[in-house]
């Protein structure tokens, strides 16, 4: 359904974005992405795409950690997005996935002097995790530790953990899996962050747990304060707290605002989904699709 893609510094029909199986970052996962929604509203004929200034920085941010030099600002990256989307005309919600990659058909393992490239390209994309609440497992697998890989960024090679972590998890009949750090604490999902809600204060592992800066969590996190007036507390988490918790979730791009109703057959709260995760789901929702004056700013409209 992809008609585009922007690629070689342009925008081109996606059948000419290839690469080689030569290709550095193909081969040694040497490269970064990044993972925004547009959300369509009807009403108004407009796709917003959610916080794309703070998603173009992460990915250059995850850029310079691996040595790509890439001569775009945040700012020039968003302009392409929305010509690329504005091409595309979704008149849906979607997903936009930036990457970054050295392009050079050489086998040296290594990130310096090698020749960075950026291509985007769209998919339409509705709920991606279950978001009526999901039964979580604990992974067996750990965290990529930032002593190895930089946890912070969203580097294409730490995917190999993310995917290990989410087969073993859905194989065993999870949904997903909380996933724990060398020194045991509860880091993040296999693709998203993780908070819980205990007598009334939202939990969330800090960003030196490893987790990925995560966007969406930075949004909540606010909400949570500003709009719900819940005390928000960033500290380490242990595994056994998490079976305590009245309510737990997953936030990000692709899992939004995912409640978890259980987490090693321990039930959270009732079992059912909580009234704070729900309250904030609806919140989030609506700020999304552009249906809250107050987060506007938060929102980059695409008319199609
Ligand atoms: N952690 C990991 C490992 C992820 O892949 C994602 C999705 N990008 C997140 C957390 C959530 O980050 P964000 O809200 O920026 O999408």
């Amino acid at each position: 359904m992809t008609k585009y893609a922007y690629f070689h510094n342009a925008i081109v029909p996606i059948e000419q974005a290839k690469v080689s199986v030569m290709t550095q970052t193909f081969n040694y996962g040497t490269g970064c992405f990044g993972g925004i929604r547009g959300y369509w509203n009807d009403e108004r004929e407009t796709l917003y795409v959610f916080r794309i200034r703070e998603h173009f920085t992460r990915f250059l941010n995850s850029a310079k950690m691996l040595l790509m030099k890439l001569n775009y600002t945040p700012d020039d990256l968003a302009a392409i997005t929305v010509d690329l989307l504005k091409a595309e005309g979704w008149r849906q919600n979607c997903y936009i996935r930036p990457v970054a990659y050295n392009g050079d058909e050489t086998i040296a393992v290594r990130l310096h002097d090698l020749h960075a490239a950026v291509t985007i390209f769209t998919i339409p994309l509705e709920n991606f995790l279950p978001t009526e609440g999901l039964r979580v497992a604990t992974s067996s697998w750990r965290r990529v530790d930032d002593t190895a890989i930089p946890a912070r960024g969203k580097i294409i090679g730490s995917y190999a953990n993310s995917a290990l972590i989410k087969s073993e998890a859905q194989l065993n009949g999870f949904n997903d899996a909380i996933v724990l750090n060398q020194d045991g604490h509860v880091s993040e999902g296999s693709a998203a962050n993780f908070a819980i809600i205990r007598d009334g204060v939202l939990i969330t592992s800090p960003v030196e747990s490893n987790i990925l800066e995560g966007i969406t969590r930075r949004s909540i996190l606010h909400l949570a304060e500003a709009e719900m007036g819940l005390r928000v507390i960033e500290r380490q988490i242990d595994r056994s707290e998490v079976y305590l918790a009245d309510e737990a979730f997953f936030c990000g791009t692709g899992a939004q605002v995912a409640p978890i109703i259980s987490i090693d057959h321990r039930a959270i709260g009732n079992g059912e989904v909580g009234p704070l995760v729900k309250e904030m789901q609806s919140l989030f929702f609506a700020i999304v699709r552009g249906q809250n004056e107050k987060y506007m700013d938060w929102l980059t409209p695409v008319k199609n």
